[in-house]
């Protein structure tokens, strides 16, 4: 008799376990498709997802495409091969992906476009981002008060840098920056110097930073060998690093030869360092943790049958519909706040800046 209880107490001990096993299971798997490793910002983007997902019951499946579009192209099929229950992407060029979205969608997969959103496609249904326009609007508003353009100072020689025009952030951003930028230009207190404007003059093929480099070292050399250049709009850290290197091949960053004011994104470690250093002068942040939580949000959401919280329906459209969308705050840093921002948020520790 006691065998026999016992042997019942195990059956259902056992039965609970596997019931518990066949939840956990029945949550999915998440395939995360991200960009690329060269920058650090996806890494910790990749990174944060995976601990949130996990936490709240979830398999994941991470990817990193370094920035080669059949790469992740071929990654993305993969996952939706391997049966994934939702895709979150960070796409490289956000128009290649459509026949391998309508696949997933036929599957039922739920898709998320993360930080970029994915174009040309019917089939995302969701976006996680920032509000790209805002971080354009706070470089350029840095360059205005740093300037002293508000006080009517000037005339100041800019240049200015696009990110990769296969992501449509690259736009918001540029946008951003020229409604702060453009009465100045106009009124002719900002004086581009080599007449470049526009994202198809300006723009930087995959955000690479040798690519500024060589672009800023061309400018230099043709426009400024005999004026000043006095600010430069650089729309992320990795370019603002390689305009910095090429501003000090000229002499730049000396007190008889002051560095411009060279903008970036994403308060990269480098950057930051740059930024303590008094040669980049601005960044701006994007707690990646913040966005992991979002789009584990929306995940969570969508599986459960209840609607994803959102906070914008109109402003991207991706050609085939307006992505729902939910926008965190970008934040300007400088020498003044990046303790407070990077360091008091637990975000880096101040021992990776000694
Ligand atoms: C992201 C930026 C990043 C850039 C380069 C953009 O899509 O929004 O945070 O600096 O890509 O990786």
């Amino acid at each position: 008799m006691k065998a026999l209880k016992l042997a019942a107490a195990a059956l259902a001990v056992g039965l609970l376990a596997t019931a518990g096993q066949a939840w956990a299971q029945g949550k999915g798997t998440i395939g995360i498709s991200m960009p690329t490793k060269s920058s650090a910002r996806w890494i910790s983007d990749g990174n944060s997802m995976v601990k949130y997902f996990q936490e709240a019951g979830y398999k994941t499946d991470l990817q990193y495409a370094e920035d080669d579009i059949p790469n992740q192209l071929a990654q993305i099929e993969n996952m939706i091969t391997k049966d994934v229950n939702v895709l979150v992407i960070a796409a490289i060029d956000g128009t290649t992906l459509t026949d391998a979205l309508r696949k997933a969608a036929e599957k039922k997969v739920k898709i998320i476009a993360y930080d970029r959103l994915i174009r040309g496609s019917a089939d995302v249904d969701y976006y996680a981002t920032f509000d790209n326009f805002q971080v354009g609007v706070l470089q350029a508003s840095y360059i205005e008060q740093a300037l002293g353009l508000k006080d009517g100072k000037g005339p100041f020689n800019i240049e200015l840098f696009g990110g990769s025009p296969d992501d449509n952030n690259a736009y918001f951003f540029y946008n951003g920056a020229m409604s702060v930028l453009q009465p100045y230009i106009d009124s002719g207190k900002l004086k581009v110097g080599s007449g470049q404007m526009g994202m198809d003059k300006v723009s930087t093929l995959r955000w690479d930073g040798a690519v500024a480099q060589a672009r800023m070292d061309n400018l230099l050399s043709a426009y400024y060998a005999s004026k000043r250049v006095d600010a430069v709009l650089s729309p992320y850290d990795g370019l603002s690093i390689g305009i910095i290197s090429s501003l000090k091949g000229v002499g730049y960053g000396t007190p008889s030869q002051p560095m411009p004011v060279v903008t970036g994104q994403d308060a990269e470690v480098p950057s930051v360092k740059s930024i303590l250093k008094g040669e980049q002068r601005q960044t701006v942040f994007k707690d990646t943790r913040e966005l992991a939580k979002v789009t584990v949000g929306m995940v969570t959401a969508l599986q459960t049958g209840s609607a994803p919280q959102i906070n914008d329906t109109k402003t991207y459209d991706n050609g085939k519909k307006v992505v729902p969308s939910y926008l965190l705050k970008p934040v300007s840093v400088d020498a003044s706040n990046w303790k407070a921002v990077l360091i008091d948020s637990g975000y880096y520790k101040e021992s990776q800046f000694k």
